[in-house]
């Protein structure tokens, strides 16, 4: 056994050779129990770097850097393009496979401004060589076909095939990706101030693509850019895990048999300073019917110091979250204060995947004039602060976030490895010290001792890099509720401008080359080039689930769930509270009554004092609304949960403030009400288009189930209107406002309603518990009211116009609950059918950049949904014909074998400490035991072709008369959709008018 606690004691020592590399260093970081080795390939002058822990979820990820020299996207297109297939795995799309007969916990690939990493990781040793070796092989050797280059970059076609006659349109999955990030407002924002700041560097150029410029990218550049940059000279390799460094060498060497050390120029050079400030002024999309008034987004953007300059980038990042990362923050407060605008742009902040440090200050939802006055408050801010310095116990929360957040194992959405990965980076590319930024508590004691030696250094470097800091430009984006269609009209001339131009005989090369490649993207790879990747068996699957440690007892008579896990000193508290009986017409204020407790002040201090204690005591504190059925679909649980966490020695403060903040929170101060109310609303609100699937599927799982009625009453365009509302009509109905969330808060917070979750090791456990007492004596206790009436669903085929130049389409069914004998299989199904039909028709021939199938046992929803997508009748077609091609088409067992491991992979997803303790208190609410999720892997690993097929005849033949649609999309698409459906979507407009 291994102790969790300390760093692994080193296999090699610097100076050492080993299987022709060279170890250049060995340095131990206790402080996230690493031990990293930095090492040289001596024949290519690759770099490699392992970070070598007791982690058992080994990651692998190869990086080079891919500076851009013009917009095409083509890094981006690269990207995509490498994992369609190389000499040794020639099939059309080894990522997709990869993902389906591996047990990989993650797999991807990124790119970035100035670099591309491609990182896998497992948790099991022979599934993490298989895809290192494979991933290494396509990204050094990739096949580069002219067909892969057409499909996910761009392509001429008619928009009817064969038909000559209709309109000529350009397609391509990078391009339609693009399309979609040119409809965001974030991105086009973040996108001009990036292009002025660096105009004389790669960044002034977007290594995604312009897609108008994507298509001027020619099949030569394509080829040439993978010969130039993608070479062992110009690659880092960076590891992290329980694997040995030698083990790890020995692989690599293989790999880079072969190659030479070859001459690269791939240095990305700094932006030259600028001495005259710039304005820059553009416009980004809107809603046709959306009012233009306080829409405008003001920001000021510097370019600061060097990534490789430590000392200066961490005061920067410091200064950065003393300036804007919390409600105390003296900048954040006065743009919001001013009245001018509703709150901070969510590009505010600093930016450190660029060479030189970006920070960025502005105000969402203002009014162009009010630019310069914008501009004159935040350096009039930024003088006061130089003279008057930074109030210490700001500073002092800032440096216990960077503890806590250095300790932290975080295992959310992408392996720990990845966070590790991405610090690395931001100094490795531009030649620096890789490990800088992974020595958490040599950086807060490299601070605390500057600061001592200079207790103004935090003013001084503020008035060297911001106050008198020239490099810097003043960005104004106004809405514009013709900028989709104005795209659309000049795209439209310049397509028939570019068809009138064109001879029959060209027109019809066209033609024959779009069919051609149709006629490649339906062909089946053959069994032998499938068979080259190498894949698990069902043999070696682990045949246990993994449990959860779980200890129920009583405090007080409260029930308490108690998880000992190794945490690193950490504990994490949730406080679940029930909301089944919380009455229909107060159930919409629960998101908004959630933010508001948590970000007002408490206990007589102002929201700006708490929100400081709360730096300085906890790593977070947050609310989530939870819904689901139970194991046997008998009921449906609502619980609205407060989680907090906090190192062992701040545990008592900590649970303090909880009770300060539950027990006695104060909701006067209505200018600060309205402020979070605004925020969760301009939140909501930006979240759309780039989550339009998960909107479109909350929409339409509103008709079937409890919980997804709930779901999207709390978190989708329900909710949004509601909020909107609620901004709206603020001054005039605060009062009544207040009154919902007092009564709200009396019928939440009582002792009766009330579970609580501990995780963290035994003396955590502990101090949490003889602290709990004090907040539970705060609570009332009250009888429990009765369970209240459901509200009634309704069905639902609904057309939501958004401005965007791409649709989201969702077509969900209801289904069983967990225990149903056909919930295995149903998971199954949803992998079979995203990795194969879905796959093929919606992404690789319908041009979408997503068409996925997902199965929620716990919403009772099966739902297909497909993400920037240029069509909407074709896409619900594809969708109703499921059942159809499934009764048509034999699922072989190769396949079967396949959508069985990748449903464990999804299954058996690590999760960090914090997660799995989460988890168990889900499973402990549903009812879900043990047993039972035996049964549910037990029935995944011995599923058949047969069985899935019965279930899919049964189920989905019956189930799709319950159908319910939901399409987020531009209004003259929508129209255009209902022109052609004997159906109508039932169109509805979301934003405010
Ligand atoms: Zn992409």
């Amino acid at each position: 056994m291994s102790d969790q606690s300390k760093s692994p004691r080193p296999t090699l020592q610097a100076g050492e050779e080993l299987h022709g590399f060279r170890v250049l260093r060995v340095e131990t970081l206790p402080g996230i129990r690493v031990t990293a080795y930095e090492i040289e390939h001596k024949k290519t002058g690759a770099k490699v770097l392992h970070l070598h822990s007791f982690d058992r979820e080994n990651l692998y990820a190869i990086g080079f850097r891919t500076p851009p020299y013009d917009s095409t996207g083509l890094p981006h297109i690269l990207e995509h393009s490498v994992l369609a297939g190389s000499e040794k795995y020639p099939l059309k799309d080894v990522f997709k496979e990869l993902m389906r007969s591996t047990l990989q916990t993650f797999i991807n690939a990124f790119t970035y401004p100035d670099k591309t990493i491609y990182p896998v990781a497992s948790q099991i040793k022979t599934d993490f060589f298989n895809l290192a070796r494979v991933y290494t092989d396509l990204v050094l050797h990739p096949r580069m076909l002219k067909e892969t280059f057409l499909q996910e970059g761009h392509h001429l076609e008619f928009s009817k095939p064969d038909d000559l006659s209709s309109d000529l349109i350009i397609s391509g999955i990078v391009y339609n990706e693009m399309k979609g990030a040119y409809s965001s407002p974030d991105s086009l924002i973040f996108k001009a101030l990036q292009e002025n700041l660096y105009p004389d560097s790669v960044y002034a150029f977007d290594s995604g693509g312009d897609p108008d410029v994507i298509p001027t990218l020619t099949y030569e550049q394509f080829r040439e850019f993978h010969r130039t940059y993608y070479s062992p000279s110009n690659a880092r390799f960076f590891m992290y895990g329980d694997i040995t460094t030698p083990e790890h060498l020995l692989f690599l060497s293989e790999m880079l048999a072969g190659f030479k050390r070859v001459k690269i120029n791939s240095s990305i050079k700094s932006q030259k300073r600028i001495k005259t400030p710039l304005v820059i002024r553009g416009t980004y999309p809107i809603g046709r019917d959306e009012s233009l008034q306080h829409k405008t987004m003001v920001n000021i953007a510097w370019m600061t110091s060097d990534n490789t300059d430590y000392e200066t980038s961490l005061v920067l990042e410091i200064i950065s979250a003393l300036l804007v990362g919390s409600s105390a923050s003296p900048l954040r407060k006065a743009l919001i204060d001013s009245g001018m605008g509703e709150d901070l742009t969510p590009v505010s902040g600093i930016e450190a995947d660029l060479k030189q440090l970006m920070f960025c200050a502005g105000l969402r939802n203002t009014q162009s004039s009010d630019a310069q006055k914008i501009e004159q408050l935040i350096f009039d801010t930024l003088r006061d602060i130089v003279a008057n310095g930074y109030d210490n116990e700001l500073i002092e929360g800032v440096l216990h976030q960077i503890e806590f957040h250095g300790k932290e194992i975080v295992r959310g959405s992408y392996p720990y490895g990845i966070s590790l990965m991405g610090n690395v980076f931001q100094t490795w590319l531009y030649d620096g010290d890789p490990l800088i930024g992974l020595d958490f508590p040599g950086a807060i004691e490299n601070i605390r001792r500057r600061w001592t030696d200079d207790p103004q250094i935090f003013q001084k470097m503020t008035k060297q890099w911001f106050v008198d800091n020239r490099h810097r430009v003043l960005s104004i984006m106004e809405p514009d509720a013709d900028f989709n269609d104005k795209k659309e009209k000049s795209y439209r001339e310049k397509m028939a401008n570019l068809k009138s131009s064109l001879s029959v005989n060209e027109l019809a090369q066209i033609n024959v080359q779009a069919k051609e490649l149709k006629k490649f993207q339906s062909e089946q790879d053959s069994p032998e080039a499938a068979a080259t990747i190498p894949k698990l068996k069902i043999e070696d699957i682990p045949k246990a689930i993994d449990t959860i440690p779980s200890q129920h007892s009583l405090i007080t008579e409260v029930p308490v769930l108690e998880h000992d896990i190794f945490t690193n000193d950490i504990a994490y508290v949730d406080l679940a509270f029930d909301i089944t009986h919380v009455p229909e017409e107060l159930q919409p204020y629960l998101p908004l009554m959630g933010k508001i407790i948590t970000g007002m002040g408490a206990a007589g201090l102002t929201y700006e004092e708490m929100d400081k204690r709360i730096a300085l005591t906890m790593g977070g504190f947050g609310y989530d609304l939870v819904t689901g059925l139970s194991a046997n679909a008998g009921k449906s649980l609502q619980k609205m949960i407060f989680s907090f966490k906090a190192l062992y020695r701040n545990l008592p403060d900590a649970i303090n403030i909880v009770s300060d903040i539950i027990g006695d929170g104060d909701l006067s101060n209505e200018a600060r009400m309205r402020d979070l109310i605004s925020e969760r609303k301009n939140n909501l609100q930006s979240a759309i288009v780039p989550s339009g699937h998960i909107f479109a599927k909350m929409a339409a799982g509103a008709a079937l189930t409890l919980p997804a009625y709930r779901d999207e009453q709390w978190h989708g365009r329900t909710q949004l209107k509601f909020v909107q509302n609620t901004a709206n009509n603020f001054n005039s109905s605060k009062q009544e406002f207040r009154a919902k969330l007092d009564s709200l808060r009396k019928i939440l917070f009582n002792r009766n309603n009330l579970v609580i979750n501990l995780t963290a090791e035994a003396d955590g456990l502990k101090i949490a518990k003889e602290n709990i007492i004090r907040f539970l004596d705060k609570l009332p206790t009250t009888s429990k009211a009765k369970t209240k009436a459901e509200p009634s669903l309704s069905s639902v085929f609904a057309g939501i116009s958004i401005p965007a130049q791409v649709s989201y389409v969702a077509y969900v069914l209801k289904t069983p609950a967990f225990t149903d004998p056909a919930c295995p299989l149903l998971m199954i199904a949803a992998k079979e059918m995203s990795n194969n039909y879905l796959y093929k028709y919606i992404r690789v021939q319908g041009g979408a950049y997503g068409g996925m199938s997902s199965f929620d046992p716990s919403l009772g929803i099966f739902s297909f949904l497909s993400y920037r997508d240029p069509h909407i009748v074709e896409t619900l077609k594809i969708f109703n014909d499921v059942q159809d091609f499934y009764s048509r088409n034999e699922i072989s067992s190769t396949e079967m074998e396949k959508a069985i491991i990748s449903t464990i992979g999804m299954i058996d997803k690590p999760v960090g400490p914090a997660g799995r303790g989460y988890t168990s208190l889900m499973r402990s609410f549903a009812g879900i035991t043990d047993n039972m999720r035996q049964k549910f892997r037990d029935d995944i690993l011995s599923a058949t072709p047969l069985k899935l097929k019965d279930v899919l005849v049964d189920y989905f033949s019956n189930a799709s008369k319950s159908a319910a649609v939901a399409v987020y999309s531009a209004p003259e698409k929508l129209d255009e959709a209902n022109n052609r459906m004997e159906e109508k979507l039932h169109i509805e407009n979301i934003f405010d008018t």
